[in-house]
């Protein structure tokens, strides 16, 4: 039942506006937030969406090269359009082609968040579910990025309202779009196999870092640390229960 994925996808709305609300008020990001976050996403990665894609392809062996194919696309985008966005901002503002065409990836990144959740929601109610877990969790972070990146670009906070208002609204869109799409097992295994590239990707270069991101006492935090293994944890138990 993937049409499920378009009111539910209002979370992830919701989730992208407050991370740019947060933003847009304070200067710096919420490392415990996105600690969490990193876990959740790479834990769901790894541990409903990659299986599921193996079930749906038929054998391993087919179903990891889109992995990496997932992993090194989101790698190589990443290149194209500077999409480091926690870069400092004297550096991100020595990047030429960035400003439109940043924002723009990131808001086609939502759109895809969106997809994925129709996607998964067309496996089965679980891992629709957990994606779209994954996809609100690290909304915050899609909104965070994408209003500290417009303001490192440009300093002009009505530009980045308009695009957080993009890409709030991207994962609605993406999931009507995804809902409409009907395809075989097969090939939603391989989109599926795609989408734990990316959110491997992502969790692992993006957000997990943030767990060892240094206090102002040059320490790393030991809690952060243990809010990512929770989020590991929590989705872990969560698949165990789908999957006894
Ligand atoms: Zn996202």
């Amino acid at each position: 039942m993937p049409e499920v994925a378009i009111p539910l996808s209002a979370l992830a709305v919701a989730a992208i506006l407050s991370g740019g609300a947060v933003a847009l008020r304070l200067a710096h990001t919420l490392p415990t937030v996105i600690a969490l976050s990193g876990g959740i996403v790479v834990a769901v990665a790894l541990l409903e969406v990659l299986p599921e894609a193996v079930e749906n392809i038929g054998e391993v062996h087919d179903a990891v090269p889109f992995v990496a194919v997932g992993f090194l696309g989101f790698f190589l985008l990443e290149r194209v359009l500077v999409l480091h966005h926690r870069d400092d901002p004297e550096q991100a503002r020595a990047h030429g082609r960035v400003g439109v065409l940043g924002a723009l990836g990131l808001s086609l990144h939502s759109f895809t968040d969106g997809v994925g959740i129709a996607l998964a929601f067309s496996v089965n109610t679980e891992t629709g579910l957990l994606v779209l877990l994954a996809v609100v969790s690290h909304g915050f972070a899609d909104g965070l990025n994408t209003v500290s990146f417009v303001l490192s670009q440009s300093g002009d906070r009505a530009r980045a309202r308009r695009w957080l208002r993009i890409d709030a609204f991207a994962p609605l869109a993406g999931a009507a779009v995804g809902s409409l799409i009907s395809v075989s097992d097969q090939t939603l295994g391989y989109f599926l196999a795609l989408y734990a590239g990316f959110f491997l990707y992502m969790g692992a270069t993006d957000l997990l870092p943030a767990a060892h991101a240094h206090e102002h006492d040059g320490h790393g935090s030991w809690g952060r640390v243990v809010l990512t293994v929770a989020g590991f944890g929590g989705i872990y138990a969560i698949t165990l229960l789908g999957h006894p």
